[in-house]
């Protein structure tokens, strides 16, 4: 048994039925890769590790990794924060085209950690991620909601984003303070909706929401350039909450000149 370690995010799964439904929540078929974010004491590494023969899990904590090596020998544990993996040395390492991703995540990095995996899109095919609830809420969310942000908007553009199920506070050892959820994540091969240069696009979204009472004509003020043509009249006097995700690609392409 593992002391819970509050600061790395630390609580365990207890219960083998929600255990065994997130594990099933994985499309992986027996022959592909799949990589564990944050085993701990291993609740989903077990089940894991015996369905797919290609799989490693990252853990931070040395303790874990420790117990892991001991309890399932042979079983692959890298010792590494998650978010300096490099995502692509990994898939090559493993010998992988597309990863497929698992993982009850610590959340103090949650957001981080989608990031991560949205600058890796083209490696990973799938994720089966448990986060809070109102972070899921806010990846599925629509515009004009209060839960619609940058997440929503980054997320919704490169993958197909689904909620599972929700997760009791109940089946964790400690109790979390807050409600957690299962979430899918299905990355198409090539990004749908794809924009001439995504550094802008993801620099115009995080601007737009960073002040999203604001109209997008005062909000964008100091990212719009001279060579800019002006903000179309329907979107200057818009915020943020009112654009859709294809709303925001096209935007961004407008504004750097690579659409009418
Ligand atoms: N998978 C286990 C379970 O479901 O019972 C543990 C999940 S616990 C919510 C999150 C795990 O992520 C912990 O084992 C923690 O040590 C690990 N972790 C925290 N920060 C990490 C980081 N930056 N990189 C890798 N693992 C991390």
């Amino acid at each position: 048994m593992l002391t819970p370690i509050k600061r790395l995010g630390q609580n365990f799964l207890q219960d083998p039925n929600t255990i065994r439904r997130i594990v099933d929540a994985l499309d992986a078929g027996p022959d592909d890769t799949v990589v564990e974010i944050g085993p701990g004491a291993g609740a989903l590494t077990g089940p894991l590790a015996d369905r797919y023969s290609r799989f490693a899990a990252i853990e931070i904590d040395d303790r874990a990794a420790d117990l892991l090596e001991s309890e399932l020998p042979g079983v692959r544990i890298i010792r590494q924060d998650i978010l300096k993996t490099d995502w692509s040395q990994l898939a090559s390492e493993m010998e992988a085209e597309r990863l497929h991703v698992i993982g009850n995540l610590p959340y103090y990095i949650t957001s981080q950690i989608l990031f991560s995996l949205l600058d890796a899109a083209p490696l990973i095919e799938e994720a089966v991620i448990m986060m809070q609830y109102e972070v899921a809420e806010r990846l599925v969310a629509e515009p004009r909601t209060k839960s619609y942000g940058i997440l929503s908007v980054v997320l919704q553009l490169a993958c197909e984003v689904n909620i599972l199920f929700p997760v009791s506070r109940n089946v964790f050892y400690p109790k979390p303070d807050v409600r957690s959820a299962m979430v899918h994540l299905r990355f198409p091969e090539k990004e749908p909706h794809a924009s001439n240069d995504p550094a802008f696009l993801r620099t115009l979204i995080r601007t737009a929401f960073n002040q999203r009472r604001k109209t997008l004509r005062n909000s964008l003020s100091r990212l719009l350039t001279e060579d800019m043509p002006a903000l179309p009249e329907e979107v200057s006097g818009a915020r943020a909450e009112e654009l859709t995700p294809d709303d925001f690609v096209r935007l961004a392409d407008y504004l750097l000149g690579h659409s009418a």
